[in-house]
């Protein structure tokens, strides 16, 4: 076995393969579309280009209504108010997450329920959200993670039994179907992110797509200071509902050209990922005793964000999932880490009276000490690079008992 770039062998990839590198896709058309909007001087206040945006990934997202924000957690928390959810109220979010999706709840208030997720999917567990269910419990926030899908037919069932609503936090999931329909449009609220790392990607950026108009009037006056859709600034013909705190919220005209851009190309571009994704998990198959994320099970086009590899098997045992992170980066290849438990995530700061951890979380406190996932932009790669990629990864496994033990 060749030796480890980590233990002054020659790396895989000299220079570095770094997706970073690789990530946000720059283009002709988008370059243009840049400066002519920079020598419009029409960089935001409701400029066509927002609209046409919004308009068009809502559409594409099988919703009536897109509304554009700033970033993908003010999405989450524009959705819950203006459902009035608030104090007293409780919101069942999984315990593995970026922590926006239950900062959002406690932004408003409401207290978080941490839910486990399926060890296959590593999406929120249906069957925990039932048993999680309280008389205050007011809605559920189901998380697309990585390159998996929530199971939303159940959760969309426990939601219906028991009046909840259903928020989608797709910041992993643009362009992703179930069953042929757009993820986001299942729930009350699908909400995106368009954050530097996503699928759609313009520095910072978020979406909530609905097919109800009076939540979309209701979440849009929550971002634009209280105006109705359509208002003429300075010109506001009526008031905000008394229940709704408006803030501005908005996004702007440069990243609605950005995003414009991107969309198009977005479907075989998530095709193209899949077919990376087939390669590299077959690969890996039979050469590691890695254990890939599962897809979604209904899924007519998989959304990836990333690839997740869990080191599960008694092979891996103990060893540092950081050590095995360093020694593939020193290959040239840039695995990251999950996040673990939201509760134990090193930014997570909320006192304990104000969540609650509905059980325990094996699977979600696992994953921090064991999952490792590949960005999305490496899915893209032609064959022959992908199978570098997996070389970095099987040099560095292969001798995983050498990295010493946690
Ligand atoms: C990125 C992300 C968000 C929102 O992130 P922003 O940086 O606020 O756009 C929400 N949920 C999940 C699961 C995410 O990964």
């Amino acid at each position: 076995m060749t030796e480890r770039a980590a233990s002054g062998g020659l790396p895989v990839f000299d220079p570095p393969l770094y997706w970073s590198d690789l990530w946000p896709p720059v283009t002709e058309t988008g370059e243009a579309a840049l400066v002519k909007l920079y020598r419009s001087r029409r960089w935001t206040a409701f400029d066509a280009a927002e609209h046409r945006f919004a308009a068009a990934f809502a559409a594409h997202h099988d919703s009536s209504h897109g509304i554009f924000m700033m970033n993908g957690t003010v999405t989450l928390q524009c959705a819950l108010a203006a459902f009035g959810i608030g104090p007293g109220d409780e919101v069942i979010v999984p315990a593995l997450t970026w922590y926006a999706t239950a900062s959002a709840v406690r932004y408003l208030g409401a207290t978080p329920v941490f839910v486990d997720v399926e060890p296959d999917t590593l999406c929120l567990d249906p069957a925990l959200v039932e048993a999680a269910v309280t008389e205050r419990t007011r809605a559920v926030i189901p998380v697309h993670l990585y390159g998996s899908m929530a199971d939303i037919d159940a959760i969309l069932a426990v939601a219906r039994h028991h009046d909840l609503r259903v928020i989608e936090d797709c910041a992993h999931a643009h362009g992703g179907r179930w069953s042929g329909r757009a993820l986001g449009s299942f729930g009350d609220v699908g909400s995106f992110s368009f954050q530097q790392s996503k699928t759609m990607a313009s520095a910072e950026g978020g979406i909530c797509v609905t097919g109800d108009p009076a939540i979309a009037e209701r979440i849009f006056r929550l971002k634009h200071i209280g105006y109705a859709p359509g208002q003429v600034q300075r010109y506001a013909t009526d008031r905000p509902p008394a229940d709704l705190t408006c803030y501005p919220f908005r996004a702007t005209a440069f990243q609605a050209v950005v995003l414009a851009d991107q969309l198009p190309g977005l479907d075989a571009r998530l095709d193209r990922y899949a077919e990376g994704a087939h390669h590299l998990e077959e690969r890996l198959r039979r050469t590691t005793r890695l254990r890939v994320q599962a897809r979604g099970r209904m899924a007519s086009r998989q959304s990836y964000y990333g690839l997740a590899f869990m080191l599960d098997d008694p092979a891996y045992a103990g060893v540092p999932i950081d050590a095995v992170r360093d020694a593939v980066a020193a290959e040239g290849v840039l695995l990251m880490n999950c996040w673990g438990a939201v509760y134990d995530f090193q930014l997570f700061n909320f006192p304990p009276s104000s969540f609650r951890v509905a059980g325990p979380c094996p699977v979600a406190e696992a994953a921090g000490r064991q999952v490792l996932w590949l960005h999305h932009a490496y899915l893209g790669l032609e064959p022959a690079v992908l199978d570098r990629i997996a070389e970095a990864m099987e040099k560095v496994l292969a001798q995983a008992g050498r990295l010493g033990r946690a």
